[in-house]
């Protein structure tokens, strides 16, 4: 699922990964954090960036751990030579037990009947299975209820071959900096442990967060962080981009494939959804929605070409994007278009992308079609 084929031919878009960029983040954000546990989230194939490559390279970088949301890719790292413990954060299905078990993933635990499963594929196997304790402080996603904690500690806490290595929590809020709902699930989560430690329920590791609280909140870094969408050179709020440096790490380039001049009124694309205003030159870059580059961005939005910003027009096929160079009288085939990052003195970002299709940078990055060729290189800038 996570490889791409590795065509014979060079396709026109491609995707650049500059490791530098991600050794670079990750340096930063670990200098936020003291000596806690960095816990590098590369799930989703790294948010669109490639899981393996980006993994390796964390580690160079000093992640300690690596997180992901499917045993697959759990799988995959152990298969690429990964050894460093690697926890899953979604939850598992009881049948997955078998090689949550088998290649030591740490399973987060939101139910009986999960904690259950694990336990008895570790006897099965005669292994030690570890396992972090997940509490739901407002989410709803995953995690037990915190008041039904003490409850669950009695039933589950003491299944043989489990080892409780970890509790933690997700907030709902942060990114927002909603900062008293956030501080209120803090506290809930703090309430939690403490109340659980009364009853001799251990937990070594706690931890609750992701991305913005490394980079905001000190006080909540607990024992290990979380970051995530902060690897690939994104802020989850604009708001944070004064307290620590980032650097994006993936290009999206394609080429223009076709140039053609179209009388003025003339229809452009599927429904005839943009209308030439006189005689235009239209360009058509082998992008689109089957790529993952969104059909929300029909009419709506920019690409580089010649250092110059220009607009897309018409509907988004599957595979192709119309673009508008009326202007750039000197654009030819084979010009190098630039979907996100820099050319000449211009930039597109992904939250740019984001912000114009009303979504955020994770969904504009991890939408990325493994059709689109990763391309890994190492510059600094
Ligand atoms: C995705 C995820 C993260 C990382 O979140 P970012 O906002 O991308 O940093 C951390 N923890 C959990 C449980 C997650 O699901």
């Amino acid at each position: 699922m996570l490889q791409h084929v590795n065509s014979l031919v060079e396709g026109h878009t491609v995707a650049e990964i500059n490791l530098a960029a991600l050794r670079s983040n990750v340096q930063a954000l670990k200098n936020k954090i003291d000596h806690r546990i960095f816990l590098a989230v590369i799930k989703t194939d790294a948010y669109g960036h490639g899981i393996i490559p980006i993994a390796k390279e964390a580690l160079k970088a000093g992640a300690d751990r690596l997180g992901v949301t499917t045993v697959e890719e759990g799988i995959l790292l152990r298969q690429n030579g990964i050894y460093i413990p690697i926890h899953i954060l979604s939850t598992i299905t009881p049948e997955q037990a078998e090689y949550v078990v088998r290649y030591r993933l740490i399973a987060s635990i939101s139910s009986e009947y999960t904690a259950r499963a694990i336990s008895k594929e570790a006897v099965k196997q005669n292994q030690s299975a570890s396992v972090h304790l997940k509490v739901d402080t407002g989410l709803h996603r995953f995690g037990i209820d915190p008041l039904k904690a003490i409850e669950f500690c009695h039933h589950c806490y003491y299944l043989p071959h489990l080892f409780w290595e970890g509790i933690y929590t997700h907030f709902s809020s942060a990114d927002e900096g909603e900062w008293d709902t956030t501080e209120k699930q803090f506290q809930l989560f703090m309430d939690t442990v403490k109340n659980l430690e009364k009853k001799q329920f251990y937990f070594p590791l706690k931890h609750v967060g992701a991305s913005t609280i490394t980079i905001e909140r000190k006080d909540m870094h607990l024992d290990m962080v979380r970051p995530g969408i902060a690897l690939f050179g994104y802020h989850p709020a604009v708001r944070q981009r004064n307290i620590v440096t980032l650097k994006p790490v993936m290009t999206l380039k394609t080429k223009l494939v076709l140039k053609r001049s179209l009388a003025a009124n003339s229809q452009v694309g599927y429904g005839g959804d943009y209308v030439t205003k006189g005689q235009e030159t239209i360009g058509i870059i082998p992008i689109g929605h089957g790529d993952g580059y969104k059909r929300r961005l029909s009419n709506n939005g920019h690409v580089l070409i010649r250092g110059k910003r220009v607009e897309i027009v018409g509907t988004i096929s599957l595979d192709q994007t119309f673009i508008n160079i009326t202007n750039l009288i000197d654009a030819k085939e084979g010009d190098e278009v630039v979907l996100i990052g820099r050319q000449g003195q211009e930039e597109i970002s992904a939250r740019d992308i984001a912000d114009w299709i009303h979504s955020n940078v994770d969904e504009v990055l991890a939408s990325l079609m493994y059709r689109i060729k990763r391309k890994y290189i190492d510059e600094f800038s």
